[in-house]
């Protein structure tokens, strides 16, 4: 009998002992920095000469491990692999699959501050993101593991008399996984194990910056009892090993998250037809987010202040649910925007592999460069409040950063910055907020802070996001409690951790039987 749900609590590191063994990880992990990690096609580790380094985005100079980077001949290797391996995993019982799930979310929390510190070194998490994101990779696996189990027998449906009808879900195929660096193990995680759970084989590019908890993963499924071939491991660019997986023809299955430059380059490619391909490609593509805090004129400030503050600056911004917006009521604006000066200038920035601070790096040069341009943008366009300033000697580090004023078509107001930066714009009244709140292509999630029980009934049918929050940060999407994933160009809507999510991996069969 399987327990109930439950999501995996995150750790308190205001309590001394947690503390301590934290700091213990990060130094058992950090005598391990450096090791290589190949890539697994069939079964077999394949060490070539090309490699990927993963460095320490708060110290630069730390290798934090090399991998194997695959080539196109290598990605061919691995499709042939995933779909020989298919014949005999679609027949596996679906709860044994389940259960392999389980075995690996046990694995994972017993070693569960060693994955988190390989995430501070990896891609500079400060300890509480580092922490949320192993427990949304364990919540990935209890929670599909467990819904492959309600799935198992397909949903009933109506007989009439002398017939017998069932509705099942079968197995799709090769599924191609190609996560981000963000979340680089809860998302990684989630996005292999859907359709393994399901019964399709998997080949796996990681994202470039974060090769090595995603060879660490893959690990924990052999140890966990993974067939060979089942799950194939191939770092490589995505320009070369991407495209060529995407387009091939034994791809059945592609599920993407990224950028909505790259899903919708994808979303194209997999809808050419190539030779020898006799199915549709499905793809599962969730993509960037330009994401609001509303603040209404009824509001209590110290909500709104921390929702505006936590949504921004978690991670340095780099959520696709960041709130680098906040629409604020004209009658509230000021005041709210005093007191998000204020606490945005208590955070703490550094290197969270040495200490615990609020805020690390941004993940690489390009992202440190891409902000930092930005940060001109926003003092033309707009009034810098405070921060604006960076410093990429070390490691990557930018002030979290506040602008004022901004046009909500201002560039600063548009585009998807993917840093701690927050642009503030004010309203006239509560329609027009929601009106700035739409206008942006993304519609990925969104919060109100209002204490007008009417506002928020609108917002609930106006505000056009795929995950709506009210009187909290628009950040922090729990597995099984908060399915995520957004409407426009943010993406599918295929709300990962949700009911629906694993069925969408699936292809559903009616059978009829007349006696
Ligand atoms: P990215 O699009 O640069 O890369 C994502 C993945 O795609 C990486 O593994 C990359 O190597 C690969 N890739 C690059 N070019 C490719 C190609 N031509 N073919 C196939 N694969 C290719 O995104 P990123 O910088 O890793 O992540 C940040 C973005 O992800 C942001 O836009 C963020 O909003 C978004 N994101 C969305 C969600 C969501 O659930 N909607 C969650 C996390 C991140």
């Amino acid at each position: 009998m399987v327990q109930p749900y439950k999501h995996e609590p995150f750790t308190d590191f205001t309590v001394e002992e947690n503390k301590k063994a934290f700091e213990e990880a990060l130094k058992q992990v950090k005598e391990e920095l450096g090791q290589h990690h190949d890539l697994l096609i069939n079964g077999e580790r394949i060490r070539t000469d090309n490699q990927i380094t993963s460095t320490n985005p708060a110290n630069t100079k730390q290798v934090v491990g090399t991998v194997s980077k695959a080539n196109q001949e290598l990605a061919e290797k691995a499709v042939q692999s995933a779909s020989e391996a298919f014949k005999d995993w679609k027949k596996w019982d679906p709860r044994a699959r389940a259960e392999l799930l389980f075995r690996a979310a046990h694995i994972i929390r017993r070693r569960k501050h060693e994955f988190s510190a390989y995430l501070v070194y990896e891609v500079g998490k400060p300890w509480k993101e580092a922490d949320a994101d192993t427990a949304e990779a364990i919540d990935f696996l209890e929670y599909y593991g467990r819904q492959m189990i309600e799935l198992k027998d397909g949903k009933p449906v109506e007989s009439r008399p002398g017939e017998q009808n069932r509705y099942i879900y079968t197995s799709t195929g090769v599924a191609v996984v190609i996560p981000p660096w963000n979340l680089a193990f809860a998302i990684m995680a989630g996005t292999a194990i859907a359709p393994l759970v399901t019964g399709s084989t998997v080949v796996m590019k990681p994202a470039s910056n974060s090769p090595v908890i995603a060879a660490k993963f893959v690990e924990v499924l052999e140890e966990a009892g993974l067939p060979k071939g089942v799950l194939n491991f191939v770092p490589g660019s995505g320009g070369e090993v991407g495209d060529y997986l995407v387009d091939h023809p034994k791809t059945a299955l592609i599920s993407f998250t990224g950028s909505r430059d790259v899903g919708t380059r994808i979303i194209k490619r997999a809808a050419e037809i190539q030779e020898g391909q006799n199915h549709l490609k499905q793809v599962i593509a969730e993509m960037g987010g330009k994401d609001t805090v509303v603040v209404d004129k009824e509001a209590n400030i110290e909500t709104a202040v921390d929702a505006i503050v936590v949504s921004a600056f978690g991670f340095s911004g780099q959520k696709c649910s960041s709130g680098s917006r906040a629409v604020v009521h004209e009658d509230v604006y000021d005041e709210v925007l005093e007191k998000v000066k204020e606490r945005t200038e208590k955070l703490t920035v550094g290197n969270a592999s040495e200490e615990n601070v609020y805020m690390g790096p941004v993940v690489d040069q390009s992202a440190y460069d891409k902000i930092m341009s930005y940060m001109e943008v926003g003092k033309e366009e707009g009034r810098l409040v405070t921060g604006g300033k960076g410093d990429d000697s070390k490691g990557y580090f930018i002030e979290p950063t506040v602008f004022a004023d901004l046009d909500p078509n201002s560039r600063m107001q548009q585009e998807e910055i993917f840093g701690p930066v927050v642009c503030f714009t004010k309203a006239k009244n509560f329609d027009e907020a929601l009106e700035i709140a739409n206008n942006t292509e993304y519609g990925l999630t969104g919060a109100v802070i209002s204490d007008n029980r009417d506002h928020l009934e609108q917002a609930k049918y106006d505000f056009h996001v795929g995950n709506l929050y009210f009187n909290r940060n628009c950040t922090g999407a729990i597995v099984g409690y908060q399915p995520f994933g957004g409407f426009k160009m943010s993406g599918t809507d295929s709300k990962a951790g949700g009911p629906d999510y694993l069925a969408l991996h699936m292809q559903a069969k009616t059978i009829s039987e007349m006696f």
